[in-house]
């Protein structure tokens, strides 16, 4: 299990960032999410950075090119005795289809792809709710009607704050943007007998152990 090469896919809200840290800090792999990727650059005010803010604030995806260039230098760190995990990419196509060249290069395989699969009104539910850590990225839910109203991360006890992507229009917008262009690589992977399929309704702590499972 330590060497595994394992892609995260879901649409937004599925969890799939929360799986991820748990995931990351069992298997020592290079994981690497092109989400937090393009924050890191857009809060160093990079060129990369301002030129992705414009379609991550709108909901749409970052050009394929700029995607996978970032992508393929990061997959640079990788070292042989430890596998990876992408979060987040790929996200169509035409990044799959770069990714497999990639790999092929490299002479490395993809093992496994975990489909975190929820059903639309709870993704929408999730992502109003949803509040990233300004330090550590890692998201959570904060219901104000449940009254749990706390602004500090509760892995790192960093700042939280709410993405500009999670504002309703843009939600809407991601999630279509999921399902013209990001579930077609559901089949694409199906096909190539790699797809694992996670049920990601439930705790945090049932999905991972569903996770764990499949990565049995
Ligand atoms: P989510 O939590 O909604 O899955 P991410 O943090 O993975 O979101 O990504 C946030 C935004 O970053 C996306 O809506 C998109 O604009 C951009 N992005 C991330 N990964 C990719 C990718 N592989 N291709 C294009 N754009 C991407
Ligand atoms: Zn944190």
């Amino acid at each position: 299990m330590d060497t595994s090469n394992i892609i995260l896919v879901g649409p937004p809200g599925a969890g799939k960032g929360t799986q991820a840290i748990m995931l990351r800090e069992k298997l020592d792999a290079l994981y690497i999410s092109t989400g937090d990727l393009f924050r890191s650059h857009l809060s160093n005010e990079t060129d990369l950075g301002k030129e992705a803010q414009k379609y991550m604030s709108a909901g749409e995806l970052v050009p394929d090119a700029l995607t996978i260039n970032m992508l393929s230098q990061e997959l640079e760190k990788k070292s042989d005795d430890h596998g990876f995990i992408l979060d987040g990419f790929p996200r169509n196509v035409v990044q799959a289809d770069a990714l497999s060249e990639l790999l092929d290069r490299k002479d490395l395989s993809i093992d496994v792809v975990l489909f975190f699969n929820v059903p639309n009104d709870e993704l929408v539910r999730r992502l109003s709710t949803r509040y990233t850590c300004k330090v550590c990225q890692a998201p959570q839910n904060i219901n104000q009607s449940e009254g749990n109203v706390t602004s500090k991360c509760n892995l790192c006890e960093g700042e939280l704050y709410q993405r500009n992507d999670d504002a309703p229009e843009a939600i809407k917008r991601r999630l279509d943007v999921y399902d013209q262009e990001t579930k077609p690589i559901l089949n694409y992977y199906e096909e190539q007998n790699l797809l694992t399929e996670i049920n990601s309704v439930g705790s945090v702590e049932e999905v991972f152990t569903r996770v764990e499972g499949a990565l049995q």
